[in-house]
C-alpha cells in the first residue's frame, strides 16, 4: 500500500509522455524542460518504490537501500528544479530578452548543488535518517530538510512572477495556483497517511496540470494549419547552427492566398491555407515544415540532393492547391539559403532569407538563391537603415538646393530641396538609394520633417532667397496623414515663412491609392497658400485623372523627356504636346534634367515655363547657393 501513489504516478506520466512525445519537435525552451521532467518522474517512481519496499521488507542489503534513499533525494531535487525552471521559462516565454532565464538557471543549479552536498554530507551522522541494528529505518532530527528545497524554488517563481507579471498569461497563473493547491493537499495527506509515499504522485499530478493547461494553447503551433510556427523555426535553426549541422532552408511566400481569402471568405480561405500546409508537410515529410505567419511558410532540410529537393518544391508549388476537385494555381516566391560556416545566428539566417525573398519579389522571379551579391546588398541596406535611425545634421543629413530657371523672368524663381547623406569620408550617398528604402521602413516621415524644418530655417536666414520659392518632395503617407497640416503650419509659421513660398512635389505613382483623401488634404493646404507640383510626369504611370482632379499649380516633366527631346526626332514633340496641353489646363510646366544648351533651346522653343538642370545649376548647399545667387548679374 505504501507505494500505491507511485503506481498511479507512473501511469499518469506514462500517458502524458505518450501524447507529449508524439510531437516531432520540442518547440519552445520551456517545453524542453518539461520534456526532461517526464522521464525523471518515471525514474523517481521506480526508485521511490524500491526505496520504500527496501525499507519495509528489508530484502535488499542496507547499502543498497541507502543508495535508493540517496538517489531518491537526488531525483526529487532534480525534478523540482526542472519544474521550477519550466515555470520560470513559461513566465518569461513572451520576454524577448535572451538572458531572462539565466538568473533562474543559476539559482536552481546552486540550490540543487547545496541540497545535494548537504544531504550527502549528513549521511554518516544520521541527521536526516539512519538505520538501527535491526535494519529499521529511523527519521533523523533534520528529516524535513530535503523538503525545504521547495522554499527557494517557490520564492524564485514568485520573484519571476512579480517581475514579469504584466506579461504573464492567465493560464500560467491558473496552473501555478492549481499546482500549489495539489502540493498543499498532498502535504496534508502525507501527515495523515504517514506511511504512504505520495511525493511522486504530487509531482505527477502537477505535471498533469501543466500538461492540461498548456497543451491546448500549444505554443509553437499555428492554430489554423497546425504546423510549427515562426518561433519554432528559430528554435530549430538555432539548434542546428549550434550543433554545426549543415542545413538549408526555404522561405515560401504565397501571394495569392490572401486574395483567395478575400474572394472566398475567411472560412474557405483558412481551409485553403490548411490544405496547402497539409500537402506541403506531406510532400516534405522528412523535413521540418513551418508556418511562419500569414501566408509565409518555411522548410528546414538537410543539404543532400539539394537541387532535386528544390525542383521538387517548385513543382509542388506550381501544381497549386486542390480544392473541391478544382486545381487552384498559386502565385508564390521562394527564397533558398544554405547555411554558411560563419552563420552567426538564426536571426541573421532568417534575415537573409527575407531579404532574398524581397529581391525576388521586386524582380518578379519566383525562385531565388541567396548569393554573395545579395549579401552585399543586405549589408548595405542594414547600414542605410541604421544611418537613418537618427536624422540630424550631425548625423550627416544635409539639404541642398537646386535653383530652377524661369524662362519668362530669365532668372531663378524657385528651387528644389534635395536631401544629401554625407559619409565620413566626405562622399555622399545618393537619395535615389536611401529614399526608396526610407519609404519602406517608414523612416521617410522623420526625414521629411527634417527637410521641412531645415528648409524653413534656410528661408528665414537667407535674404537672397526672398524671391525664390522652395519645393519639397513630399511622400504620400504624410499628405494623407491627419495631423500633417497642423504640424506643418506650426513649423512654417514658427519661422515666419509665408505659405506661398513653399511648394510640395509628389509623384502620381503613389497617390492613386488614396486619391480622395489626398485631394481633400491638398485642397485644404492649398487654401492656406501652399502650392503643389506633380513630379516625374510623362513616365510610367502618367495619368491625367490626377492632373484634372488635384489642385495643382505645376507639372514637372521627367528628365527622360528632356533627354529624348534632343535624341529622337519622333519624340521631339512630346514635350511640346504635353506643355501645350498642360497650359490649356492652366498649369505651369517645369522641364527637368536639362544639361546642354541645345536642350535648353529646345525646351524654350517648346514653351516650358521653367527649366531645372545641371546646365543652369547643380544642387548645392545653402552657403554655396547664397554665393551663387549673388554672382548672377541682375
Ligand atoms: P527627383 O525628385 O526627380 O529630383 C531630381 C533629381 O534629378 C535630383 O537627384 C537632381 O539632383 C537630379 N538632377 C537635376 N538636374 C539634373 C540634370 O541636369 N541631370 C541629371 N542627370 N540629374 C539632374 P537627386 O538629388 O539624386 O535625388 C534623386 C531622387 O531622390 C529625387 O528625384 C527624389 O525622388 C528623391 N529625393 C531627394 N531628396 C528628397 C527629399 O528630401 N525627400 C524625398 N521624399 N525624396 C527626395
Ligand atoms: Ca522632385
Ligand atoms: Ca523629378
Amino acid at each position: 500500500m505504501i507505494t500505491i501513489g507511485n503506481y498511479f504516478a507512473f501511469g499518469i506520466v506514462l500517458l502524458i509522455s505518450m501524447v507529449f512525445f508524439r510531437n516531432k519537435y520540442l518547440t519552445t525552451t520551456a517545453s524542453k524542460y518539461y520534456a526532461v521532467c517526464l522521464p525523471l518522474t518515471i525514474l523517481g517512481a521506480i526508485i521511490d518504490t524500491l526505496r520504500a519496499e527496501g525499507i519495509r521488507t528489508a530484502i535488499f542489503p542496507i547499502w543498497l537501500t541507502k543508495s535508493f534513499i540517496v538517489l531518491d533525494f537526488l531525483v526529487m531535487y532534480s525534478i523540482t528544479a526542472m519544474l521550477a525552471l519550466y515555470l520560470t521559462a513559461k513566465i518569461t516565454e513572451h520576454i524577448f530578452f535572451e538572458k531572462a532565464l539565466l538568473p533562474a538557471k543559476i539559482t536552481l543549479l546552486c540550490t540543487t548543488v547545496v541540497f545535494t552536498v548537504f544531504s550527502l554530507a549528513t549521511l554518516p551522522f544520521g541527521l536526516i535518517y539512519s538505520f538501527n541494528g535491526a535494519h529499521e529505518y529511523i527519521d533523523g532530527p533534520l528529516s524535513f530538510i530535503p523538503l525545504l528545497i521547495l522554499v527557494p524554488e517557490l520564492m524564485l517563481i514568485a520573484i519571476y512572477y512579480a517581475k514579469y507579471r504584466k506579461r504573464v498569461r492567465k493560464t500560467i497563473k491558473a496552473a501555478f495556483i492549481q499546482s500549489l493547491t495539489i502540493a498543499v493537499l498532498i502535504t496534508i495527506a502525507t501527515f495523515i497517511y504517514d506511511s504512504v509515499s505520495l511525493l511522486i504522485l504530487a509531482t505527477a499530478l502537477i505535471e498533469l496540470i501543466f500538461f492540461i493547461n498548456f497543451q491546448h494553447q500549444q505554443t509553437g503551433i499555428n492554430s489554423i494549419t497546425r504546423l510549427h510556427d515562426g518561433r519554432s523555426f528559430f528554435t530549430e535553426a538555432s539548434k542546428r547552427i549550434k550543433n554545426r549541422k549543415p542545413f538549408k532552408a526555404y522561405l515560401i511566400k504565397i501571394h495569392s492566398l490572401g486574395t483567395l481569402k478575400q474572394n472566398y471568405g475567411h472560412k474557405i480561405g483558412d481551409e485553403l491555407l490548411y490544405q496547402f500546409a497539409f500537402s506541403l508537410e506531406k510532400q516534405f515529410s522528412d523535413d521540418a515544415v513551418f508556418h511562419m505567419y500569414g501566408t509565409s511558410f518555411a522548410i528546414i532540410s538537410g543539404t543532400k540532393n539539394s537541387e532535386e529537393h528544390t525542383n521538387r518544391l517548385l513543382e509542388h508549388l506550381d501544381a497549386g492547391i486542390t480544392y473541391m476537385e478544382n486545381q487552384l494555381t498559386i502565385d508564390y516566391t521562394v527564397a533558398e539559403h544554405k547555411i554558411q560556416d560563419d552563420e552567426a545566428n538564426a536571426d541573421t539566417f532568417y534575415e537573409k532569407l527575407e531579404h532574398a525573398l524581397e529581391i525576388a519579389k521586386e524582380n518578379k522571379e519566383n525562385h531565388i538563391v541567396y548569393t554573395l551579391d545579395l549579401e552585399i546588398a543586405r549589408l548595405r541596406k542594414r547600414y542605410l537603415v541604421s544611418r537613418m535611425q537618427n536624422i540630424t545634421a550631425t548625423d550627416g543629413f544635409e539639404i541642398w538646393f537646386q535653383p530652377i530657371h524661369s524662362v519668362a523672368k530669365n532668372a531663378f524663381s524657385s528651387m528644389e530641396v534635395l536631401l544629401r547623406l554625407k559619409e565620413r569620408n566626405g562622399s555622399f550617398i545618393s537619395p535615389a538609394e536611401f529614399i526608396p528604402l526610407a519609404e519602406k521602413t517608414g523612416q521617410i516621415v522623420p526625414i521629411t520633417w527634417f527637410v521641412i524644418e531645415e528648409t524653413c530655417k534656410a528661408l528665414a536666414q537667407a535674404p537672397e532667397l526672398n524671391e525664390i520659392r522652395a519645393s519639397i518632395n513630399l511622400p504620400m503617407i504624410l499628405l494623407v496623414n491627419q495631423g500633417f497640416e497642423a504640424k506643418l503650419n506650426a513649423i512654417v509659421d514658427g519661422y515666419g515663412i509665408p505659405h506661398d513660398r513653399i511648394s510640395f512635389e509628389f509623384t502620381e505613382r503613389v497617390i492613386l491609392d488614396d486619391l480622395d483623401v489626398a485631394e481633400k488634404n491638398m485642397r485644404k493646404l492649398a487654401s492656406t497658400g501652399y502650392t503643389f507640383y506633380l513630379d516625374d510626369f510623362g513616365v510610367g504611370y502618367s495619368n491625367f485623372n490626377c492632373v484634372l482632379r488635384l489642385p495643382l499649380k505645376t507639372v514637372k516633366l521627367d528628365s527622360s523627356l528632356t533627354q529624348a527631346a534632343e535624341k529622337t526626332k519622333e519624340n521631339n514633340n512630346l514635350v511640346y504636346i504635353l506643355t501645350d496641353l498642360l497650359h490649356d489646363m492652366n498649369l505651369n510646366v517645369v522641364a527637368e534634367g536639362a544639361e546642354t544648351s541645345d536642350q535648353v533651346e529646345l525646351l524654350r522653343a517648346y514653351g516650358v515655363d521653367e527649366i531645372q538642370g545641371y546646365y543652369f545649376a547643380k544642387p548645392m548647399p545653402l552657403a554655396k547657393l547664397r554665393i551663387f545667387l549673388k554672382k548672377i548679374p541682375k
